[in-house]
């Protein structure tokens, strides 16, 4: 199979002139896309801005033989970075949401403000962007969207409360989102990384670091983006240092109850309602939960 080339696309790029954002623009600026490359250059807990981190991975694209442009607004203001993508390239076929920023702190510490703007950069601006976005690809019936979730929305980590929370709701954006946009060939899926970055080179040793080069987190994002794509969309992938697999939800068989319910009733039944060895299933839906209620009330009515 050969590479996957992005010839006349455009693509969109938010925090893109540091880590992941950058290895995955200047991947996309060597497979032909016009990129454009969005980042405020803030520090990493979101004060202060600077411009230089975008120029320089434009000009990085650019010695390639790339073609690429820098965009230095913030993600909070997503019309105006679709808007320049528009007026420098006039279309637009990918939207890889990215910025973020970080605030740790446990609960007890965290201060009203490390929770907006955590909530704010990478919720928020995750939303404007693509609120932005979704109009000029519904009208073209054509779009591939990756927005950036983190084992700590899925999973949950110690001192991240505002982070996960984040992360967890743009895999609820986006899962409703895929929802939303299939009919209108617009794709969206959820990635998880872990790579170098200044987010992680505090906290792991350096052979590791070395490891998990957000280089090679560009290639699950050719195959999800690519137009060659037309099936996969709504789904949640974990990657770093070359592994690559899908997340999803999985129930347990559980049980269905005689109404109204007792205490007792789920007290007798507590471990088949936690086990997960039994009849799993893995629901993609609200629908799967109603036919549960469903088949539970037909089953007491024949009763
Ligand atoms: P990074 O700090 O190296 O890069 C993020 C970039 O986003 C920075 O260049 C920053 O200037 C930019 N940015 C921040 N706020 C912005 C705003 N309001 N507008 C525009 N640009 C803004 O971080 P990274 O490790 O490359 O992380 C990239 C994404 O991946 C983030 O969403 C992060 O939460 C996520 N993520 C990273 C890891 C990891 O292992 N590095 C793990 C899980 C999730």
């Amino acid at each position: 199979m050969s590479d996957l080339r992005f010839d006349n696309k455009v693509v969109v790029i938010t925090g893109a002139g540091r880590g992941l954002g950058k290895a995955y623009a200047i991947f996309y600026g060597q497979m032909g896309a016009k990129v454009l490359v969005n980042d405020n250059g803030c520090d990493l807990d979101g004060k202060n801005t600077n411009p230089k981190f975008a120029d320089e991975v434009v000009a990085t694209i650019k010695s390639k033989g790339g073609i690429a442009v820098a965009n230095y607004d913030s993600v909070l203001n997503g019309d105006k970075i679709i808007g320049h993508a528009i007026k420098e390239f006039g279309r637009l076929d990918v939207l890889i949401n990215n910025a973020g920023i970080l605030r740790d702190k446990i609960l007890a510490k965290l201060t009203e403000e490390d929770w907006d703007i955590v909530v704010k950069t990478h919720l928020y601006g995750t939303y404007s962007v693509t609120k932005a976005a979704w109009p000029i690809m519904r009208d073209q019936g054509y779009g591939r969207i990756v927005n950036t979730s983190s084992g700590s929305g899925l999973y949950g980590t110690l001192g991240q409360t505002n982070y996960a929370a984040a992360k967890a709701g743009i895999v609820g954006f986006t899962l409703t989102l895929a929802k939303e946009g299939e009919r209108r060939n617009i794709l969206c899926n959820v990635l998880v990384p872990v790579g170098a970055s200044r987010m992680t080179e505090t906290i792991m040793p350096p052979d590791v670091l070395t490891g998990i080069d957000p280089n090679n987190l560009t290639p699950i994002l050719a195959v999800l983006t690519h137009e060659s794509n037309k099936e996969y969309n709504g789904g949640i992938y974990e990657c770093s240092g070359g592994f690559f697999s899908k997340v999803r939800w999985q129930r347990t068989e559980g049980v269905s109850l005689d109404l109204p319910v007792k205490i007792s009733e789920v007290q007798k039944n507590w471990a088949k309602i936690n086990d997960f060895s039994g009849k799993n299933e893995y629901p993609t839906g609200n629908a799967d939960l109603f036919n549960k209620v469903q088949e539970n009330l037909e089953r007491l009515e024949q009763q």
